[in-house]
């Protein structure tokens, strides 16, 4: 059956009532619609599904969709049909005798597009559906689920290279909005054909990045949401099921509408937190890493971080749900040593293999960096996604920038305290240990221990203990320090902390005037 639409522009206008394509989404259209392979990279909100859903109306054939997410695929499939378009899904919602009425339209031509979880597509019964089928495309989403690398690895998406040998005439769309270079490889070599990129830029300038130093997480957020986003909508996240509990309520507990939401929850309780986020105004949701792909709210304010996301693709992909409509909004994280010790611990504890932790490990360092990062974080972040940028204006560091202090003696004094102390007892000792012998503090461990009779008792007397606790947290994000999370977080040296000691590496401490930030944004207006 020929297509009711001359054109892609005529689909645009026609069915969505939109005037113009976005850039990029044109030329992806094209391709594909001419029989080509792409891969579309986009940010979230970016204007993805128009790439496959359009030439899906224009080709021959009905497009099939993979997609992982069951809700995500539902609200699509509403939206769709809401727009006049035949859309329907196939996934374990539907009962027998709903699986097979929507087999039965696919069999009589009567879908312009047809969803399907990957686990259901690569079924017997799913090929064998596909093979009588006339077949417009296949459009692949979340499609970095196919790689090891990517954080989101989904065994099924490997075997989703079945569609290039049974339908190699069929093109294929890979879409995603978190891609690094060797996700993006990986993606193509598996997925795809001659994997033409479409990639448009993951910068979101309404969106201002900051990273605060972890005191008392909890109180700097409720702070930062009273004074800077007293009514808005907002997603913070947290590492675990119960802080995000804890945390809810205490936001609540302060008068603020704050709802939790993670996977432990039942599914009528998830369900109406979502709707009410969705519906109501100035809804804070409070949830673990769990919600939100695929949620579109337009007017997010702010996304909240109380714990350190483990890689740059989470820590984009959650801040990303800030401000999809354009306006300001702001990523706010709060970060700390126990962050790094906490992540670290998470991929040693994990039953992976040793390649996947030291991919973990990998992607982990590099949202360490970003985390102490001293220059734009803006920069930092696109590089990470392969692409080059000026410094941003709308960041912390860019507001504000840290004085960096060169602290290269000062973290020579640390790691000779640790390594002393370690001489002297045969044992290894915790943080504010180490620093109280630095400070020369005279306390019953040190007595105990004899540590006040050490060489380097009281030559850190000039910094203040939070100075040292950032060059700890700092040496430890950098690996100059091992913080040891299986023995009360002793510190030890590490091959690396040698090189500090010889004084072959300079180290430079950020310095933050507290408060800074806020008096100089205020007086800037
Ligand atoms: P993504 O899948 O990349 O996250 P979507 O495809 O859901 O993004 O699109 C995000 C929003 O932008 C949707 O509301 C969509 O209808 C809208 N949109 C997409 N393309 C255009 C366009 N060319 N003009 C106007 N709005 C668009
Ligand atoms: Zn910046």
């Amino acid at each position: 059956m020929p297509s009711k639409f001359p054109t892609a522009l005529d689909a645009l206008q026609h069915v969505w009532g939109y005037t113009a394509f976005r850039s990029l989404q044109a030329q992806a259209i094209d391709h594909v619609v001419a029989g080509g392979d792409a891969l579309v990279l986009m940010p979230t909100g970016g204007g993805k599904s128009l790439c496959f859903q359009i030439p899906a109306l224009l080709r021959d054939g009905v497009g099939i969709v993979v997609s992982p997410l069951i809700a995500l695929m539902q609200d699509q499939v509403a939206a769709l049909r809401e727009l006049g378009l035949r859309a329907a899904f196939l996934n374990s919602t539907l009962d027998a005798s709903e699986a097979r009425a929507v087999q039965r339209a696919a069999h009589m031509g009567e879908l312009d597009l047809l969803y399907m979880a990957p686990e259901r597509l690569l079924s017997d019964s799913g090929l064998a559906l596909l093979a009588d089928l006339r077949i417009a495309l296949f459009a692949i989403d979340e499609a970095h689920c196919v790689s090891q690398w990517g954080h989101d690895f989904r065994p099924e998406y490997g075997q989703l290279a079945i569609l290039r040998e049974r339908w190699p005439e069929v093109p294929r769309v890979a879409l995603t909005a978190t891609a690094d270079e060797p996700t993006r490889r990986e993606i193509v070599q598996r997925l795809l054909h001659d994997g033409t990129e479409f990639v448009s830029s993951f910068d979101r300038p309404n969106i201002r990045y900051r990273v605060v130093e972890k005191r008392d997480g909890r109180a700097q957020l409720l702070q930062f949401i009273r004074t800077e986003h007293a009514h808005d909508c907002g997603v913070v996240y947290c590492l675990s099921r119960n802080t995000v509990e804890e945390v809810a309520e205490m936001l609540s507990g302060h008068g603020l509408r704050a709802l939790p939401y993670h996977a432990g929850l039942p599914a009528a309780t998830r369900a109406a937190h979502l709707r009410r986020f969705l519906d109501e105004d100035g809804i804070i949701m409070v949830a673990t890493i769990a919600f939100g792909m695929g949620i579109d709210k337009p007017d997010v304010r702010f996304v909240a971080h109380l714990d350190m996301p483990k890689s740059i693709e989470g820590y984009f992909q959650e801040t990303g749900r800030a401000g999809r409509d354009g306006l300001p909004a702001t990523a706010w994280m709060a970060y700390g040593l126990q962050d790094v010790v906490q992540q670290r611990r998470l991929i040693e504890l994990s039953d992976a293999d040793d390649a996947y932790k030291r991919l973990s490990t990998a992607k982990l360092d590099s949202m360490l960096a970003l985390a102490e990062a001293a220059d734009c974080r803006r920069v930092r972040l696109l590089a990470y996604f392969g692409e080059t940028s000026t410094p941003c204006g709308n960041c912390d560091n860019c507001l504000n920038p840290p004085q960096l202090i060169d602290a290269t003696e000062a973290a020579q004094k640390l790691l000779s305290t640790i390594y002393r102390c370690r001489q002297a007892s045969g044992t290894s000792f915790a943080a504010s240990h180490i620093i109280d012998v630095l400070r020369g503090k005279r306390t019953e461990k040190t007595e105990r221990h004899g540590h006040h009779g050490l060489s380097t008792f009281g030559i850190g007397a000039d910094l203040s203990e939070t100075d040292w606790r950032l060059l700890l947290r700092q040496l430890a994000a950098q690996r100059l320090i091992e913080v040891d999370a299986a023995h009360f977080n002793v510190l030890h040296l590490t091959e690396a902390s040698r090189v500090v000691l010889k004084g072959q590496q300079r180290i430079h401490l950020k310095h933050r005037e507290p408060g800074s930030e806020r008096r100089r944004r205020s007086s800037s207006g």
